[in-house]
């Protein structure tokens, strides 16, 4: 198994410089790698691929030992895979038909992870065992830095990556080989249905809502991104405007984060088996069947950003529940969304006219009423208890 730990740094003050500038410096690489991608593009529209850029900087250190130079190789090549990726998406959406929106250039704020693609290579984990009372990472350019080790490291450290949250740092370790911990059998099994007012509603009836603090936040941002967008270009007040964001884009993060691994932890611990609609169809499905993209209604009152931030938890979240389930031995089955919502789980009549408002469900066949939520938690269930059966007879 995969999992991965996070823990605050406690760097000396002439460490917290070095991270800085190491962080700047990949900043840098990553927005000159852009640019030489995004001029090649746009005179020939020829694409630079990876291996090239990797190539390049070689160059870029052997010129630079004071600057490029000092930091790790496989940190800088993580920085410009990264790129590659960007760059794949970007040219994904333009195959596929959807809004491309260009790659854009990391501003400073927005460019807060340097990843070591391996432990041992320009950086090492636990760098002073013989410490009786500290741990340590040490990396290339930094030196060893204390590490403010909250809980005990499982499995094999593979990966380490560095992260500035505001005026914090972070050490994320990504580690293989680490052992599950099975939770005891239940006996429950649960359908659980993904949406704005809860992020999770279950068939049992439970919801669990989206904390009001993260819809309040979400709402100060919203107001922060309107301030920001009256600002001038080049003016310090602007300058201002965007910290703002970009702090509350990260306390946005870090509530999401906080509550979807609550409610993963709730449904794990309560369920031997956990249905969930399967996102990728949910997205489409979603805007066609005007469940949650439905305007004109109540939802569409917090439209907009608001909105997206509470929605975007869903990937999240389900990234969360797949880890927790897999540790704990629980099985997740993901099935196709279509018409859960208006169907009447007691009877299985479908129709739009089922589906009153967002809440209420009231079946025009048999006058079965429920939540709405709930009504399509029951259906998202059956359909996974559907699809284990016939995986089973097969
Ligand atoms: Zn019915």
């Amino acid at each position: 198994m995969r999992r991965s730990y996070k823990y605050l740094l406690r760097p000396t003050s002439k460490q917290a410089a070095a991270l800085t500038q190491c962080l700047e410096d990949h900043r840098q690489l990553y927005n000159a790698a852009m640019e030489h991608r995004r001029t090649a593009y746009a005179k020939a529209g020829a694409s630079i691929r990876y291996g090239e850029q990797s190539a390049d900087l070689k160059h870029i250190r052997a010129d630079d030992p004071g600057g490029q130079g000092r930091w790790s190789f496989s940190s800088q090549q993580a920085t410009l895979r990264r790129l590659d990726k960007a760059f794949r998406a970007f040219f994904d959406r333009v195959r596929t038909g959807r809004t491309p929106g260009f790659p854009r250039f990391k501003g400073r704020g927005w460019f807060d992870t340097v990843e070591w693609p391996k432990d041992g290579d320009g950086c090492r984990w636990d760098s002073q065992p013989e410490h009786p009372a500290a741990s340590y990472v040490r990396l290339q350019g930094i030196g060893h830095v204390r590490v403010h080790q909250h809980r005990p490291v499982k499995g094999r450290v593979k990966t380490i990556s560095v992260k500035r949250e505001g005026s914090r740092w972070y050490v994320v370790l990504s580690c293989d080989d680490v052992p599950a911990e099975p939770l005891p059998a239940t006996g429950a099994v649960a359908g659980v249905d993904l949406g704005v007012a809860s992020l999770v509603t279950t068939s049992d009836g439970e919801r669990l809502a989206n904390p009001r603090h993260l819809a309040a936040t979400a709402d100060r941002l919203a107001a922060a991104q309107r301030d920001l967008a009256c600002k001038k270009r080049g003016s310090k007040r602007r300058r201002e405007a965007v910290a703002r964001v970009a702090a509350l884009y990260r306390t946005v993060r870090r509530q999401r984060l906080d509550h979807a691994h609550k409610a993963a932890l709730a449904l794990v611990r309560d369920y031997d088996l956990i249905v969930h609609e399967d996102l990728r169809i949910a997205n489409i499905t979603r805007s066609a069947s005007g469940t949650i993209d439905a305007p004109g209604r109540n939802v569409a009152a917090k439209a907009g950003l608001n909105r997206s931030i509470l929605d975007a938890g869903w990937g999240v979240f389900l990234t969360i529940l797949a880890h927790k389930a897999e540790s704990a031995g629980r099985e997740l089955i993901a099935v196709n969304p279509a018409n859960t919502s208006r169907t009447c789980a007691r009877c299985g009549h479908v129709a739009k006219e089922n589906r009153l408002t967002q809440a209420e469900f009231a079946c025009t066949a048999c006058g079965h009423a429920a939540h709405a939520d709930v009504n399509a938690a029951v259906n998202i269930l059956r359909a996974g208890l559907a699809l284990r059966q016939a995986a089973e007879a097969a």
